[in-house]
């Protein structure tokens, strides 16, 4: 058996979507797996999320599976339709539509879809600039959208920029009251960060995403400290043991220099499985790793499908060791600082051959 593999806890999934209705009282929930599932496989976390009111997604194919898979529950299209061909999809599958543009508002007006009319989500931007209409377009969006016969309701929705970090929300939520649309429309606007740090957000439809996979959202906050469970454990083994002499380096360009007789683990990971090859090994700023059962640190740079960890204090470690490169014990949110990276990126990375064992 191959010594990689990744846990995928089911438990977990579903205990932090608890946290998140827990959290968010009153609103209804989209679970965001777009993504794979933000890697932890679509179909299992649908299957693990039951208990959401609703799916977001981006990829049409993906939500056809879905369908085809006997999904029955609304599934939000965060990007929206891209051609009349797709949105004609939308019609017969019954897909919610993000309306970001006016291209799109255009391709509704032409559709035809009367007989089965098309749930839009009309998306508002508010600062973060990146998809949806801003000021007085916002309101012509929304006029063209109602005198639409292919469109059956519509949701007013917009997304932060900043929840997660010092800016906050106020901004964009002054923005979205600036628009002075119709206060009878259902609104939606919290990702996991508002979700969990400003209530004010959560309005009628709230959509965690990172949270619902056991990680944080804030640089300042652990999950561990939310009560968030990872659901992701990467594992591999020790398949090498060398002993270096002082002086002695290890690995690609030998950024890491022993100055001390050391113990070396060699682990059966590297960034083809979606470990961060950027994660430091050097002498002076390493990425945390756990084997069997202790902390420590990997040595010099991630190679393709190995990486070297300290096992000079841990004396018992030897080939075969297990060894937890994230997850359980070990946040993939630490991990993926020492990288400069975020947890969202390592996890959506594991590689596709990577084997998943899912337990409870
Ligand atoms: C990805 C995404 C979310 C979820 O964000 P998290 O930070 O993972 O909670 C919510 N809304 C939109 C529009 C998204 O694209």
């Amino acid at each position: 058996m191959r010594p990689v593999y990744a846990t995928i806890s089911l438990s977990a999934l579903r205990h932090n979507l608890a946290l998140a209705r827990a959290r968010a009282p009153g609103a209804r929930v989209w679970a965001v797996v777009k993504a794979n599932g933000y890697g932890h496989g679509l179909l299992r976390a649908v299957a693990a999320f039951d208990a959401a009111d609703g799916f977001a997604l981006v990829e049409v194919d993906a939500a056809a599976r879905l369908r085809e898979q006997g999904c029955t529950k609304p599934l939000l299209m965060i990007e929206g339709f891209f051609s009349p061909e797709e949105l004609a999809e939308y019609s017969a599958r019954g897909l919610v539509a993000v309306v970001h543009n006016i291209e799109q508002v255009r391709m509704l007006e032409t559709s035809g879809l009367a007989a089965a009319p098309v749930a839009v989500y009309l998306k508002l931007n508010t600062g973060m600039n990146r998809l949806g209409f801003c000021g007085s377009k916002a309101l012509a969006a929304l006029e063209r959208l109602r005198a639409c016969a292919s469109v059956s309701s519509i949701v007013l929705m917009t997304h932060f920029a900043d929840a997660d970090g010092q800016t906050g929300v106020a901004d964009q939520l002054a923005q979205f009251r600036a628009l002075n649309l119709d206060p009878s429309l259902p609104r939606s606007l919290a990702n996991s960060a508002a979700l969990l740090r400003y209530p004010e957000t959560h309005a009628d439809w709230v959509r965690p995403g990172i949270m619902l996979y056991g990680c944080s959202p804030f640089p300042d906050e652990s999950a561990q400290a939310l009560g968030l469970k990872p659901a992701m454990t990467l594992r591999s083994r020790i398949i090498a043991v060398q002993e270096l002499q002082p002086g002695a380096p290890v690995g690609y360009g030998a950024i890491y220099t022993a100055r001390e007789p050391m113990r070396v683990g060699i682990v059966a990971c590297g960034y083809a499985h979606g470990y961060p090859r950027h994660a430091p090994g050097f002498n002076d700023r390493g990425t945390p790793i756990i084997v069997g059962g202790v902390r420590t640190t990997i040595l010099g740079r991630v190679s393709m499908d190995m990486l070297a960890a300290d096992i000079t204090r841990i004396p018992q470690a030897g080939v075969g060791t297990e060894v937890t490169l994230w997850g359980e014990g070990l946040a993939a949110d630490e991990v993926a600082a020492a990288a400069e990276t975020l947890s969202y990126e390592l996890l959506c990375a594991l590689a596709p051959h990577v084997r998943v064992i899912e337990i409870e």
